[in-house]
């Protein structure tokens, strides 16, 4: 059952063997885990389960709806966009579906330089294998492409580079590209209809719209946490506790580190909060005059091309190029001009191909505790910006491959690029926050794992070095950025986290 606090007319005080904080890709399958053990679960999630027939595909009610601070948090210079999500199944209801395995060169780097020998591939390849099934994991068809990832392989193929179709966690998906709204259909199979109803099944009790402010510490333990139910409005109406002898925060990167900050948790290492990384992206645009290409239409991220990316193919410029559709709201964060010049740019919105570039960062911000909100602080470092430039000419020349006209930049005003000719003055450009358009989609790192507590903030059974009966499963615990779209290392990880607590 479902149990939504927003309802509650009394303080709520509950006791389990185990309280899950969060209920994303990493909350979902440590609850799942752990309840399938026979141990006493009780999941807290501090945004609503919104079911598929809320979600009417309107982008100001859903973003509001369905992200933190309604899609609009950023980075504290406004550099970047920040958006995860929020609500039962966390980032996973708004995400694009692609599924990557975090491949073997990042895996085996990890275990190696931190010390983590379960995450070999080799004996990950068996918890990748069970959340594929899970999530019903395909590799969508050439047939599936739209025609903005349509234009993406055709450059990239005239240009000789690798690349292929996403695999997805996707359903009898008909393509509506609504994705980043939350799917309509239940074709998207999010944590919130695969995970968590297997975790309820296994007698987990989820409850939603309750806001975790607090873990509760007795003699240097971890012994439950506590926090407040929020009305429809978010506003706090009733206090909620649970006592648990485990913890497991899950947060996502941002807000677990928020959260623990907040709640004073002893760290040896000094590295919580810190590590943060964002895999930066910012669209490239291909003009394609008389086509519809109608890039917010059907299967959002169908292809990428992977000749750059490290984890793929050992490219040490380490970036990946995306199809990418938006709604129009995004579409408008992203084209510069006022006026009759944006008004220009939108006439001929169903002509623009949009590529996305996916850094992997290499150079990292940090997450502090504010005045109740996460101060995120990150700054492109000038060899990061000098990739992500290499990323844009990348995506551009992609695109001019494909036959566009012209390509645009999300610089601010717009590179306007019609040949190679023209490239200069996008690497001749100082990265300065604001400079560009850009937007994170994956925050991790910001509780990294590790066999060293002078270094690493949980161990490598994901526990606090320093406070037993404390835990974090999600995407903070990665050592690094994985390079490739997040979810799947996530779910994996979390699972790590999840089977040592489980057996415990
Ligand atoms: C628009 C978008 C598109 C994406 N597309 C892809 C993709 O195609 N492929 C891919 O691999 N990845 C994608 N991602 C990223 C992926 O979804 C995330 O990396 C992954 O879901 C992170 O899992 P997590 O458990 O760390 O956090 P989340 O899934 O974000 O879950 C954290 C949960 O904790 C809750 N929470 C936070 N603070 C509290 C608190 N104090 N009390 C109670 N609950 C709290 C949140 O509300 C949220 O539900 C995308 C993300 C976004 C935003």
């Amino acid at each position: 059952m479902i149990v939504p606090a927003s309802m509650l007319t009394a303080p709520l005080t509950l006791t389990a063997q185990v309280v899950v904080v969060g209920s994303g890709a990493g909350g979902a399958l440590a609850a799942e885990r752990i309840a399938r053990a026979g141990k006493d679960v009780v999941v807290l999630e501090a945004g609503p389960f919104v079911p598929a027939a809320r979600m009417n595909q309107r982008e100001r009610e859903m973003m509001r709806l369905l992200y933190w601070e309604g899609g609009m948090r950023a980075t504290e210079d406004g550099g970047m966009g920040v958006l995860h999500g929020r609500g039962l199944g966390g980032s996973t209801v708004v995400n694009y579906l692609d599924c990557f395995r975090t491949p073997a060169r990042v895996l085996d780097h990890w275990a190696d330089a931190r010390g983590l020998p379960e995450l070999t591939p080799g004996k990950m390849a068996p918890r990748f294998d069970r959340i594929f099934e899970v999530l019903g994991v395909q590799k969508l068809p050439e047939s599936g492409l739209n025609p903005n990832n349509r234009k993406l392989m055709e450059g990239g193929r005239a240009l000789g580079w690798q690349g292929d179709t996403f695999h997805r966690n996707a359903n009898q998906c008909y393509g509506s590209g609504f994705c980043d709204l939350g799917c309509a259909y239940n074709a998207k199979q999010s944590a919130a209809i695969t995970f968590i109803p297997l975790a309820m099944a296994a007698g987990a009790r989820v409850y939603t719209e309750v806001r975790v402010d607090r873990v509760l510490f007795d003699a240097g333990r971890a012994v439950g946490v506590s926090g407040m139910a929020l009305d429809a409005d978010r506003k706090p109406i009733q206090p909620v506790t649970v006592h648990a002898e485990t913890v497991v925060v899950s947060c996502g990167a941002i807000e677990s580190a928020h959260l623990l900050l907040r709640s004073g948790t002893p760290d040896a290492s000094g590295q919580l909060g810190r590590n943060l990384y964002l895999h930066p992206s910012c669209p490239v645009v291909g003009h394609f005059p008389g086509e519809r290409i109608a890039n917010y239409e059907g299967v959002k991220q169908g292809y990428y091309i992977g000749e750059f990316s490290g984890p793929l193919s050992g490219h040490p410029d380490d970036f990946l190029l995306e199809g990418i559709g938006a709604p129009p709201g995004i579409a408008a964060t992203v084209f510069s001009g006022l006026g009759a010049e944006r008004q220009a740019t939108f006439a001929h919105l169903n002509e623009y191909a949009v590529v996305g570039v996916l850094l992997r960062d290499l150079d990292t911000g940090t997450v502090t505790s504010g005045a109740g909100r996460p101060k995120i602080t990150y700054a492109l470092s000038r060899a990061d910006g000098l990739r992500m430039q290499r990323g844009v000419l990348a995506a551009a020349r992609a695109m001019l491959a494909a036959g566009a006209a012209v390509s645009l930049t999300s610089h601010n005003p717009a590179r306007i690029l019609r040949t190679e000719a023209d490239f200069g003055r996008v690497l001749d450009t100082p990265l300065d926050p604001g400079a560009m358009a850009m937007f994170s989609f994956h925050q991790m790192g910001t509780c990294r794992m590790g066999d060293r507590r002078d270094r690493d903030v949980v161990n490598p059974e994901g526990r606090f070095w320093e406070v037993p009966g404390l835990y974090v499963a999600d995407s903070s615990i990665f050592p690094e950025s994985s390079g490739v779209n997040p979810q799947i290392t996530v779910y994996g990880l979390a699972d790590v986290v999840a089977e040592g607590i489980a057996s415990r």
